[in-house]
């Protein structure tokens, strides 16, 4: 349910209600915009007589709200909720290029990616680390010794770093990354999602890629409901009957998700085609569809790659699709 106040509410009336709302156990949300303040209410609200409080003189009208999250919903928070990443801000006009190797692999290559992609305009840096692979005889990642190079290669260049966690025991080890992926494989994992609700950290959360965007909305609700407001969406292509690409980007997602939720959304489209040479037209999609940023796979040597080679971008190709971006991100603004 939501509470809709005419513009200056008269403190007192407020507080009074607030006390009256809390009394029946409801949480309640309060999102300022430019003019209207919104109360949103969470817990139990079939007990709340809706018409006592619209006819209250600070109320301009109350509405029961359908959708099963409530935190993530744009009705409970009209404006874009904007993340904080140590300094570099995603979210509410902010647009971000995350870039990187699928994997760290050593410590040369991560530094010499980290170097390349800064300079061609990326304001992130992933590395795998922790990885999801479909076979257990491919590589793993360097665990804890690969997020120790991520972190002193995104110091280095001075970019804020990104990696997947697979398990909730590895949290400890993700306290100095700036950005905790959560993979597809793991959109679903409610346990790791509840620990990750009990941080602050900034958390990039993929569409699993047999998830409905309402199932992608009810993982991020398992995060906010915790008391971390810091999510990041992310589609990264489902599963079709299609097989030309390694899956099908859908970047309807894109508007759907920015109508349904106030929280950034943004695009991968390595994983979604698999293919290089199908990585810049897809991006440059996604950033017409409306995202607030692209997670894009970098390697300065593809074809020697340990994981995701033939999705790779070479530094060069990547440092084209950043000056395109912003070229359609212009048009977007005339
Ligand atoms: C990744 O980003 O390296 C990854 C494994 O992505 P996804 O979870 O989308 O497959
Ligand atoms: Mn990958």
């Amino acid at each position: 349910m939501i509470v809709i106040l005419r513009e200056n509410p008269d403190p007192r009336q407020l507080e009074n209600l607030t006390r009256w709302l809390k009394s029946m156990n409801l949480e309640i949300h309060v999102s300022e915009g430019f003019h209207q303040t919104v109360l949103g209410l969470v817990g139990d609200t079939t007990r709340v007589d809706m018409d006592l409080i619209k006819a209250l003189d600070i109320v301009e009208d109350v509405k029961r709200i359908q959708d099963p999250y409530k935190n993530a919903n744009r009705k409970f928070h009209p404006l874009d909720t904007v993340v904080d990443i140590s300094g570099v801000k995603i979210g509410g006009g902010n647009f971000q290029l995350i870039a990187g190797p699928c994997s760290v692999e050593s410590e040369e290559q991560i530094t010499c990616i980290a170097r390349a992609v800064k300079e061609a305009g990326a304001t992130m840096l992933r590395g795998g680390s922790f990885k999801p692979r479909t076979s257990p005889y491919a590589f793993q990642g360097l665990r804890d010794k690969g997020l120790k190079m991520l972190i002193a290669a995104g110091k280095a260049v001075q970019m804020p770093v990104v990696s997947e966690i697979m398990d909730i025991s590895q949290l400890d080890l993700f306290a100095d990354i700036d950005v905790i992926q959560v993979g597809a494989r793991n959109m679903q994992n409610f346990e790791l999602l509840k620990q990750l609700g009990k941080t602050t950290k900034p958390v990039l959360l993929k569409r699993g890629f047999a998830s409905t965007v309402q199932e992608l909305l009810m993982s991020a609700e398992y995060i906010m409901s915790g008391g971390n407001p810091n999510v990041i969406l992310c589609e990264r292509g489902i599963r079709t009957f299609e097989t030309a690409t390694r899956n099908t980007l859908d970047l309807s997602a894109v508007p759907v998700l920015r109508n349904a939720t106030h929280l950034p959304v943004i695009v991968d489209p390595s994983h979604a085609t698999g293919t290089a040479r199908l990585v810049p037209p897809m991006a440059l999609a996604a950033v017409a569809a409306g995202c607030d940023g692209l997670i894009v796979e970098v390697h300065n040597d593809p074809p020697h790659a340990l994981c995701d080679g033939p999705q790779s971008l070479l530094p060069q190709t990547f440092a084209e699709l950043a000056k395109k971006a912003a070229k359609v991100r212009a048009a977007l603004r005339d």
